[in-house]
Formats: C-alpha cells, structure tokens, sequence
C-alpha cells in the first residue's frame, strides 16, 4: 500500500439548491518523497478534497464517504479527535492566504511553540527554541528577535514562510500546500518555492501542491492530477502530462499557460466557456459543452461518464476519443511548435 492513497473519495454538500458535488469518485496514491500536483480551473474540487484529506470537513454538513489511507491508516472513518491528532504532526497544510493560519493577537513564536507543544511535551523554552530554529530554516533573518513579532509586522513574504515553519514545525510526512504563492511577487515565489523542496528532502515527507499555475507544477511535481468538475480526467508523471498530454481539458489548461518560449504574437488560447456548476454537472463527459471534439466521438461524450482507462504507465485518462485520434490531434492541431 501506498505511503497515501485515495479511493473513490466523494465529498458532497447539501444546500438550498440542490446537492454540490465538489468530489465526486477521485482516488490516487502518493509515495513519500514524491510531489503531486493537482490542477485545474478554480471550483473543480481540488481545495476541498485537500482539506478533506486534512480531515477539516469532519463535523460540517458534508457528505463524505470512500477511503483515505494514511501510512496505512484509514481517516475518513476515523473520529475526529484521531484526526485532529494526526493534524499537524502526521499531515499539514499550508494555505493561500497566510492571515487564515497565522491568528493576529498572538506573536508568531507563540503560535508555533503551540503547534509543537500540542504534539510534543517539551518545555516552553525547548519549543521556543524550536521555533526560533524553525523561523531560521525558512529564511527569517535574526529569528531569535522576529520570533515576537506579530504577524502584521512581517512582510507577506514573510507571512508565508512563518506559516511554513508552523506547517513544518513537527516535520509532517504529508504536505499540502493550496495555492501557496499565489499572493506573492515572482522572486519571493522562487524562494518559497525552493524552500518547500529543500524541506521536503529533508524529511522525505509526501507533497500536494494544489494550484491553478501549470509553471509550479512544472518546476515541482513528480505527477500531476488534472480535475474537472470534482472528477480525476488525466493523472500521469510531469511528463506526461506536459510532453504527451492525451485529454483536451489539459490541452486547454496548457494552451492557456503563458510560456516564455512563445512569441508575443501568438496569443494565449483561454478554455471556451465556464467550469460548471457542481450542482448540474453536464450529463455524459462532464467537459463536453466546452470540448473541441464531441464531433469525432458522437452521441458518447453527451450521454456517458467516460471511465478512467490506464493509457500508459501510470498514465491515466477519461475521454472517449481513441487513442489515435487523440494522438493525432495532439501532433497535428495542439503540440507548439
Ligand atoms: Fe471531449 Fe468527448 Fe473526450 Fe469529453 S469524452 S473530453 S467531450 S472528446
Ligand atoms: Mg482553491
């Protein structure tokens, strides 16, 4: 069994409008010491199935049900205090937006000295010394002075990587990181970017990154999970999924992706249309509104799920157009020259 492995993971939510399928049948696995990238437009279900993973919908309206492994123990059946106990010490997260992590009355050395001691029954000096540690691996220059500062006195660059430290404070064998640079300028996104790689060898943890920007994925990701509309439509290496990518929603999201090798004449090509609503999910292909190549598979695509078929190794794909003609489209109309 796999370090972490998803089955069938549904997560949907009752409203006043009918019934959200924001996860609707994902399952993937990740070994330790791997990074998967999860793509796709925002409202296709990658941030709720993260925090699903971190067991954060326990409790809340929800409907979940499938399986999620975790070092061979399962946490969608689990209660929620097991969860709340592997949170942080087994799994972490880091988000977006900092100011969601970081609480503005408490200094940030407070905040991590009480991450840790949660899992840990050290000494407050011990874990002020941990934390001080902790604020000098991601990069915080004189920590033993900023460990008492409060998170407005810090940059948002800084922001970020103090919830790094927070995240990493008891070495978590599972990150998930939900868009973790978005919000920063370009340097500072490298650095991050850096950072988060360097700790990841250094405790040889599992990592998500979850994000809308195909150039992290590309500098980060072992594998890469495209999702549409809750569902899994291609999951295969980097390479795949960059060099020989078989579904027309990746070739959307990659044709949408801004390239430095791409003359400024050649515009970017954005998806038709919108993602759609997770409560009337289109019947048959869920992409088939927007997609090219209905026409070249016929009444399929509008009337049936298309199954997820293994393509290649650990390369797999959910679209009824065959394979050669899916190839044949990538060489001829797609691939950039
Ligand atoms: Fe397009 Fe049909 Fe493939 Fe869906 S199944 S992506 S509609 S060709
Ligand atoms: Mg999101």
């Amino acid at each position: 069994m796999s370090f972490l492995e998803v089955k069938d993971l549904r997560i949907h939510f009752p409203t006043d409008d009918g019934l959200v399928k924001a996860v609707d049948g994902l399952s993937f696995s990740l070994e330790r010491g791997r990074t998967l990238g999860i793509v796709g437009e925002s409202g296709s279900g990658k941030s709720v199935t993260s925090l699903g993973i971190l067991g954060l919908h326990k409790g809340t309206r929800a409907r979940i049900s499938g399986e999620i492994w975790l070092d061979g123990e399962e946490l969608v059946g689990a209660s929620p205090e097991r969860v709340r106990a592997l949170r942080g010490k087994k799994m972490a997260m880091i988000f977006q937006d900092p100011l969601t992590a970081l609480h503005p009355y408490y200094t940030v050395g407070e905040q991590i000295i009480e991450a840790y001691r949660v899992h840990h029954n050290v000494s407050k000096a011990a874990a002020r010394r941990h934390a001080i540690d902790m604020l000098g691996r991601v990069g915080i220059p004189q920590p033993d002075k900023r460990v008492d500062s409060y998170p407005h006195e810090f940059s948002g660059g800084m922001r970020q990587r103090a919830m790094i430290a927070m995240a990493l404070c008891c070495d978590p064998e599972l990150l998930i990181a939900d868009e973790p640079t978005t919000a920063l300028d370009v340097t500072v996104q490298a650095q991050i970017l850096d950072l988060m790689r360097d700790l990841q060898r250094e405790v040889n943890a599992a990592l998500i990154i979850i994000t809308h920007d195909l150039g992290v994925v590309a500098e980060l990701a072992d594998e890469v999970l495209v999702m549409y509309a809750g569902r899994c439509v291609e999951h295969g290496t980097v390479e795949d999924i960059f060099e020989r990518p078989e579904h027309p929603y990746t070739w959307g999201l990659l044709g949408s992706m801004p390239r430095l090798d791409r003359e400024p004449s050649e515009r970017l090509m954005p998806i038709r249309g919108l993602p759609p609503s997770l409560i009337n999910v289109p019947p048959g292909c869920a992409f088939h509104v927007r997609c090219d190549y209905p026409d070249r598979v016929g009444e399929r695509c509008r009337t049936e799920v298309p199954d997820l078929l293994q393509t290649g190794p650990g390369h797999a794909l959910r679209c009824h157009l065959d394979r050669a003609e899916r190839r044949a489209i990538w060489e001829n109309e797609i691939r950039p020259r």
